[in-house]
């Protein structure tokens, strides 16, 4: 399924170029215009979803079974060190394209990025109040 006026169904589709590092029928990997690090690149898959709250089950299990097959090429091929699968949704969450993907970052020693986040000391409380409102 497509969604008119998405950048990435129209990358997906072939409709606009792409660096493309691997492509199947679900899914299309291409580089990132604006990469993090070397390598930086995007899994998208072809059919639109927004975001992984709408990702098909079948599509969500494959992701990461593609994930690792790209980081393993990618980190022999690169020479990275590391590597970071990053994956946003929604606007506040850094969600800028709002057709699922997921980010493969190669990681390297002196790439200078800062991928993270300011950690916080909630009490053991706050801790407890948290895992009830979700399991509760
Ligand atoms: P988000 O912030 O939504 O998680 O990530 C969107 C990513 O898509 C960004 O890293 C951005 O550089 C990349 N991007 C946006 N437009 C294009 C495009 O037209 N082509 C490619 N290859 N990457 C894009
Ligand atoms: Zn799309």
């Amino acid at each position: 399924m497509r969604k008119a006026n998405c950048i990435f169904c129209k990358i997906a589709t072939g409709e606009i170029p792409s660096r493309t590092l691997y492509e199947d029928d679900d899914f299309k990997v291409i580089l990132d215009l604006e990469p993090a690090t070397k390598g930086h690149a995007l899994i998208l898959p072809k059919s639109h979803a927004d975001n992984l709250y709408e990702l098909p089950d079948e599509i969500a299990e494959k992701v990461l079974k593609l994930a690792k097959q790209m980081a393993i090429n990618m980190t022999e091929k690169l020479g990275a060190d590391g590597f970071n699968l990053v994956q946003n949704n929604g606007t506040v969450a850094g969600q800028t394209v709002h057709h699922f993907h997921m980010h493969l970052i190669p990681r390297y020693a002196d790439d200078g990025q800062d991928i993270n986040w300011e950690k916080s000391q909630p009490s053991s409380e706050d801790l407890d109040a948290v895992k009830e409102q979700i399991v509760g």
